[in-house]
């Protein structure tokens, strides 16, 4: 699909350093919009458009709490200027600890492919089972992008098993039991990304899905459950 690209106005204290366009199809009528797929699910479902906005383009907000625990979510695309350049944004890299600075740059990714994981997490949302009908417009343009939708095609990225959309709702002590996970969590790209069982995405933690399976054989065949 040939989009728009058209340049918008940013407010954001990282302006100089960011960038945001118009993903409507090229040639479209009426204003443009950097989500266009997004505004049924944003009307009907507001935790689940925020939820995929928010994790298709900024980083991670542990809950660092320390002063040199880091910023708290930032644009990914913020994460892939120098720490010089951070540093006149206000964001002092060289003041937080090692393993704080690797985890924000884990993160870094750029606007294109941030906006390409929105719109194939909007895509896969569209696709669980009970997900609401998706209106024709949008899943003519999701599917332009991503191919052909249909129901329960959507299952956990790590366990395969049917991921309900009611769970975006469903949230425990504050943390919704669907998470957006990575195949390769240091890749943020549409080609990498899913969704996954919060459980799931916790127990696969910093290992990519092929280490992750690896090290459950490994423990299942020591634990006597499976030979191989
Ligand atoms: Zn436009
Ligand atoms: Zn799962």
């Amino acid at each position: 699909m040939d989009l728009c690209s058209k340049k918008l106005p940013l407010r954001s204290k990282y302006k100089g350093i960011c960038e945001k366009k118009c993903y409507r199809e090229k040639g479209h009528t009426g204003a443009c919009s950097e989500f266009p797929y997004i505004a049924d699910l944003a009307k009907n479902h507001p935790r689940v458009k925020n939820k995929i906005i928010r994790d298709a383009t900024m980083t991670t907000g542990a809950a660092w709490k320390s002063e040199d625990a880091g910023p708290n979510r930032i644009p990914r695309q913020v994460m892939l200027q120098t720490d010089a350049v951070l540093l006149d944004y206000g964001l002092k890299m060289k003041a937080l600890k090692p393993s704080v600075v690797a985890k924000l740059r884990e993160k870094a990714a750029t606007y294109e492919d941030c906006m390409s994981v929105a719109v194939k997490l909007t895509w896969l949302a569209y696709q669980m089972p009970d997900a609401p009908t998706c209106p024709k417009d949008i899943k003519n343009y999701l599917e332009k992008r991503y191919g052909t939708m249909a129901a329960n095609s959507t299952p956990c990225i790590i366990c395969k098993e049917p991921l309900s959309f009611s769970l975006f709702e469903n949230a425990k002590r504050g943390k919704a039991e669907i998470e957006t996970a990575h195949s390769n969590p240091r890749e943020h790209n549409d080609i990498n990304v899913g969704f996954a069982h919060r459980e799931c995405n916790i127990a696969q933690g910093n290992k990519t899905l092929d280490e992750f399976y690896d090290w459950i054989i490994g423990i299942l065949v020591r634990a006597g459950k499976i030979r191989l």
